[in-house]
């Protein structure tokens, strides 16, 4: 799975740069905490994140993963989203780009859409504070949901959109 693809060494590379930019080490556990959440588009929470990196560093522990997930979010690498359940979840996807949120399995999955990006708040926002980025939640049931709750269509509907500032 680690191959030395260009994909792995961009990864490297992001990651190492922005160590040296911020005057830490760029150590295994990092490397690997941060190969395995850009390595999926599953929106991971540090459990399962935890989980995978344990296949290939067995001591690591769960806080040490959680620590290193805040970190990489310090250093602009991952985004967090609340989006459903309890547990916070991770994205590697720092390009501007909305969700698709299953309110049945708490699936989360990316969709890009420029215009969306650079959609016109209401002027009230500004007196909220400043808008660095606007994403999009779309929530509904996805496809393998929605056919098995069978006959249940009219709570399947899509429950439409919201427009949040990102964290
Ligand atoms: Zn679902
Ligand atoms: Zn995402």
């Amino acid at each position: 799975m680690h191959e030395h693809s260009e994909h792995d060494e961009m990864l490297q590379q992001r990651l190492r740069d922005a160590c040296l930019k911020a005057g830490i080490r760029l150590t295994h556990q990092r490397l690997e905490v941060y190969r395995e959440v850009a390595s999926t588009t599953e929106h991971p929470d540090a459990e399962s994140i935890h989980r995978s990196v344990r296949r290939r560093i067995p001591t690591i522990s769960l806080d040490t993963v959680y620590r290193t997930l805040w970190l990489l979010q310090d250093l602009g690498l991952v985004k967090t989203l609340g989006a459903s359940r309890e547990r916070v979840r991770f994205d590697a996807n720092v390009r501007p780009h909305h969700h698709f949120v299953c309110l049945a399995c708490g699936r989360v999955e990316d969709f890009f859409d420029e215009s969306l990006d650079s959609v016109r708040l209401p002027y009230s926002v500004g007196e909220l504070g400043t808008v660095e980025q606007t994403h999009i939640e779309a929530r509904g049931y996805c496809h393998s949901c929605s056919k098995q709750a069978g006959g249940l269509n009219s709570g399947l509907r899509s429950r439409g959109s919201v427009a949040r500032r990102e964290p």
